[in-house]
């Protein structure tokens, strides 16, 4: 008879076999497995994760800014179970059940003004390509047909559904689908650090666009509170407000896109509350379950829901699972789970000690910018200190692929090296994270990215 270790590692290799054979992962090379194991994380606990060998890993990023608070948390799983014993399924189209009803209007106590009306997704992707319909048939029944273009930020991501992905700013993932759902337009970003910070400028590029396509053909502008892709751009002071005041003037609906930004992310339950700002609608995912279930929501105002209650108008538009009773379930726990533990406010205390701890990383030659909110950051990476140069795509490519990414993770960081602009580690732990996680982070942080400077330096 095999010993408990041998049955071990043979459930690993089988695993990793059968992972190669058949899984499909997204956004990832396949053929980085040919000689390297696939990651396979097996358990997680509070701020940590384990693999299939029992290695620990801090979870810098919650697993793709989702389980914000914390892993293992057999209580929000159970009030799923619990709902599936009582009512496991039933469908929002034509009907409804109590959990749905009582997340929406917990979600609509929650959200800022007059966003009082929530439909209801199984992710983010959903709920962006639900919010631009929403924006297309709400002008099509106020008078304004015309009015079905969406206006994006350059490198922003708003989720791959062809929809969503013509409002998504990256060349890259664009390319491969085109042509696109039309009417995506692009401005310029919030990236005070490599381009102007006043925010008068920034908003009214969004206002030159508008004249540019035409204003009876734009229906709706989106953006993140803070923009994820590129690295954690924050906005400056007033450039929101600036927004909102371009969308009232030319009719044109503000989605703030908070499928990361919301549940505590930067401190708020939503990030419109952070900067002060009142959108249109909200899109929101990730966070709303603590990820314990697949939901998102779009959470409309009472004025872009207004023309769909009346006689024989309805939102043209569903999916099966969205509002499943399970996620609903464990959405309600999940937010009661951040209201009993304080979780925003844990966000608030420890928010000024973690950004401390990443600006103390600016003596290291390669790190150019830090930048973020909440428990929202990034490391901008240059080549020189001094005038902040660039990385070339291949110098990006060999210093976060061919060493960074890997070497975080095997000294047990799981971050974000990304370089869908120029090359950026982002953090952003479950807020349940406090000031022992930081220390760890640093641990990893300084020798890595000290070693990472050298070999840049010595491959030029
Ligand atoms: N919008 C934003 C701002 C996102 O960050 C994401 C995913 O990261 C999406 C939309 C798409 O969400 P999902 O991956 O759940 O479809």
């Amino acid at each position: 008879m095999a010993s408990t270790e041998e049955a071990v590692r043979t459930e690993q290799s089988t695993l990793q076999e059968l992972g190669r054979r058949h899984l499909w992962m997204h956004f990832t090379r396949m053929s980085a497995f040919d000689d390297h194991e696939i990651p396979i994380i097996t358990r997680g606990e509070g701020c940590y994760v384990y693999d299939e060998h029992g290695n620990r890993y801090l979870d810098g990023l919650s697993a793709l800014f989702c389980v914000n608070i914390g892993h293992g948390r057999a209580d929000i799983a159970q009030a799923g179970a619990d709902q599936a014993k009582e009512l496991g399924f039933f469908t929002n189209w034509s009907y409804a059940h109590p959990r749905a009803i009582e997340l929406a209007a917990r979600i609509a106590g929650l959200a800022p003004g007059d966003l009082n009306r929530v439909f209801f997704t199984s992710g983010g992707s959903e709920a962006v390509e639900s919010a631009l319909k929403l924006s297309r048939q709400y002008h099509k029944l106020t008078g304004h047909p015309n009015k079905t273009k969406v206006i994006a930020r350059d490198i922003a991501y708003h989720g791959t559904s062809l929809g969503a992905l013509s409002a998504t700013g990256i060349t890259s993932l664009r390319q491969p689908f085109e042509p696109l759902t039309p009417g995506g337009c692009h401005v310029t970003n919030t990236n005070v650090f490599r381009t102007n910070s006043d925010p008068a400028t920034l908003a009214d590029a969004i206002a030159t666009r508008i004249e540019f396509e035409g204003p009876d053909t734009v229906g709706a502008v989106i953006l993140e509170p803070v923009q994820n892709a590129g690295g954690c751009f924050v906005p400056p002071e007033g450039y929101f407000q600036r927004v909102r005041e371009i969308c009232d003037e030319y009719n044109v609906l503000m989605i703030s896109d908070e499928v990361i930004c919301s549940w505590g992310r930067l401190g708020e339950w939503f990030g419109a509350q952070r900067y002060d700002y009142l959108p249109d609608m909200i899109t929101t995912a990730k966070g709303l379950t603590g990820a314990y279930a697949a939901m998102g929501a779009v959470i409309a105002s009472d004025r872009v829901a207004e023309p769909f209650m009346h006689g024989t108008e309805s939102f043209i538009h569903g999916f099966t699972f969205a509002g499943h009773p399970m996620a609903s379930a464990v959405a309600l726990a999940n937010i009661d789970a951040i209201e009993r533990e304080g979780v925003l406010e844990n966000v608030r205390r420890n928010e000024a000690p973690f950004r401390d701890m990443l600006e103390s990383l600016r003596d290291i030659p390669i790190v150019g910018d830090v930048r973020g909110a909440g428990y929202f950051n990034a490391i901008e990476l240059v080549k020189d200190q001094d005038t902040d140069e660039h990385f070339s795509d291949e110098e990006s490519e060999t210093l976060l692929r061919g060493y960074m990414s890997g070497e975080l993770f095997r000294r047990g960081l799981i971050c974000r090296a990304d370089d869908r602009g120029d090359p950026v580690i982002q953090l952003s732990p479950p807020l349940i994270a406090g000031p022992k996680q930081f220390e760890e982070i640093e641990a990893v942080l300084r020798p890595v990215l000290t070693e990472a400077g050298k070999r840049m330096r010595a491959h030029a």
